[in-house]
């Protein structure tokens, strides 16, 4: 086995035992893969050993890699960076989830843009839950005003919601950020039933996050090892 095949299986594993201990079934956590600033081969090395969802933070980046493994039939791509006007098409042509909606335009033109042969683009509504002036995200006070702007676009689907607490914290605040997060979440399916998915946790934090309900977490470092950070 190479290493991103072990990396995987090890978090698998890890899933798993962490599901155990919360009583969770497996199949209610889904692993993303965060392939940014990786080679495709590595990519097809994480498809090889069965993997199938990845996400990818630069619209530039999602649109060449996508166009370049259209042979790896079954792969899903997902959108999580910070998205701006003039790259939307590029992320409405290519991904089948978008993580980062923090506002009203930007998913008005992912609708618009999303070519009518491909399904909906199923979308998650970014949550700024640390307060933090830099992080992307909008307020939660503002969360169901945008999801019932959301919900009237025909090519897209509100599917839930996602989060980047601010790292670094003390492990208290994190689950505060975690638990706030739950709390936003079970109030948006009281709306819009369907939007089920809780996007949170990464490497450093996502056995917490699944504590607090995650149903997608974005692994980067833990599968593909540290980034070259002069890409980023
Ligand atoms: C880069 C990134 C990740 C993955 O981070 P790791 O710490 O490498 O797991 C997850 N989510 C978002 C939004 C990211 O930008």
């Amino acid at each position: 086995m190479n290493n991103i095949a072990e990396q995987l299986s090890l978090a698998y594993h890890k899933i798993d035992e962490n599901c155990q201990l919360l009583s969770r079934q497996t199949d209610t956590v889904q692993l993303i893969a965060v392939s940014k600033t990786k080679p495709l081969a590595d990519i097809r090395c994480a498809f090889a050993a069965g993997h199938r969802h990845f996400a990818e933070n630069y619209p530039q980046e999602l649109a060449e890699k996508a166009r370049d493994a259209t042979d790896l039939a079954g792969l899903i791509w997902h959108f999580i960076g910070p998205l701006q006007s003039n790259k939307t098409k590029l992320v409405a042509e290519h991904a089948h989830w978008v993580h980062s909606i923090d506002r009203i335009k930007i998913a008005q033109r992912l609708s618009e843009q999303r070519p009518k042969y491909m399904p909906v683009l199923n979308v998650l509504i970014q949550i700024n839950i640390s307060d933090e002036g830099s992080k992307s995200g909008i307020a939660p006070a503002t969360m169901l005003q945008l999801a019932e702007q959301i919900a009237a676009l025909p090519q897209l689907c509100l599917k839930g919601l996602m989060a980047i607490p601010a790292p670094g914290k003390p492990e208290i605040e994190q689950q505060q950020a975690f638990a706030a997060m739950q709390a936003l979440s079970a109030s948006l399916q009281q709306h819009y039933p369907s939007a089920t998915e809780l996007s949170m946790g990464m490497s450093d934090d996502w056995p917490l996050a699944l504590r607090y309900g995650a149903t997608m977490i974005r692994l980067g470092t833990a599968i593909f090892g540290a980034r070259d950070y002069k890409k980023e």
